[in-house]
């Protein structure tokens, strides 16, 4: 499979491509391949001609004592896995340097993500979602994309490249991948290497959280206390679960309500802590129309 390192490379790759015609779809990564990206990569080469996967670990996503450094890095077998998904696929793989030119510290430029992206993960990762729309929108000059593919398993930041996309219009589609889930429902995710085999027993209890919130506005409950504590009662009985935020909010602003109106398309999310890992998950669900929902027990 073909390995591209430089910005320039990639955009004349690209540029060629799109000359002749083909339309480009990117998955965006940082690596650590896992059924999650899969699932990604095998939507991006049936929506377009030709897949782009890039691989990088962008710093200015981190904050001040994340886990930038031991973040695993596993490049040989994450180009082997992604032969075997798409041997077409073409990999872009940058240096920080060649995606920060200008240095990661430096004074530069660089994309806000506004309120959007100061709620849920935002209040409590000030910065990060400013870190993923600046390195998407340059990840989007340097591919050239016409369709870019995101997991829902990240909702926020899926709200908030949509956004991008249609607030610079930019042109280019951004499209959801419903989340890929091991036997037990955990969402799939590179982090859930850090996670100790009793803290990867107890972490089932975040999908299970989100799906209670799912189940819930399906029977027609509304009020936003209620579906957070059914949330939070799972989380309680998870061993040394720390919770962050257990929140629902509304699919497109990610604002909280106190009650969910007929019809409504929200998101059910949750951050917690399994000893020093931090797992989110999250679902995205419509509230029953008003002549459909049926009545609340008491
Ligand atoms: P990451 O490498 O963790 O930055 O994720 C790269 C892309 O894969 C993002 O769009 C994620 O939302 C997506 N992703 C990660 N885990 C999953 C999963 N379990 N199911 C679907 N998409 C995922």
């Amino acid at each position: 499979m073909k390995i591209i390192t430089s910005v320039r490379k990639m955009q004349a790759w690209a540029s060629k491509r799109r000359a002749a015609g083909r339309r480009i779809a990117l998955v965006p990564t940082m690596g650590a391949l896992h059924a999650g990206h899969e699932a990604l990569v095998r939507a991006a080469t049936s929506s377009a001609d030709d897949a782009v996967v890039s691989i990088f670990v962008n710093p200015t996503q981190f904050g001040p004592g994340e886990d930038f450094d031991i973040y695993p890095r596993p490049f040989e077998k994450d180009v082997k896995l992604l032969g075997a998904w798409s041997p077409d696929a073409v990999a872009f793989a940058p240096e920080a340097g060649e995606m920060y030119p200008e240095g990661v510290q430096a004074d530069r430029l660089s994309v806000s993500a506004g309120a959007l992206g100061r709620r849920l993960c935002g209040a409590f990762r000030p910065g990060h979602f400013d870190g993923v729309a600046t390195v998407v929108l340059k990840l989007f000059h340097a591919c050239r994309p016409d369709v870019a593919v995101f997991g829902l398993k990240d909702a926020q930041q899926f709200v908030i490249l949509r956004r991008l996309a249609q607030d610079m219009l930019l042109g280019i589609r951004v499209m959801g991948v419903p989340t890929v889930r091991e036997a037990d429902g955990l969402a799939f995710s590179s982090r859930n290497a850090y996670l100790s085999p009793a803290e990867r027993k107890a972490a089932v209890a975040v999908p299970q959280a989100v799906r209670a919130a799912q189940e819930a506005i399906g029977r027609g409950e509304q009020r936003r206390a209620a579906l957070v504590e059914a949330m939070r009662s799972i989380l309680r009985r998870a061993a040394d679960a720390r919770v962050e935020y257990a929140e629902v909010v509304d699919a497109d602003t990610l604002q909280p309500m106190e009650a969910i109106a007929p019809g409504q398309r929200v998101l059910a999310a949750v951050a917690a802590y399994f000893g020093n890992t931090r797992l989110i998950d999250s679902v995205f669900t419509q509230a029953p129309a008003a002549d459909s929902a049926s009545p609340r027990k008491p």
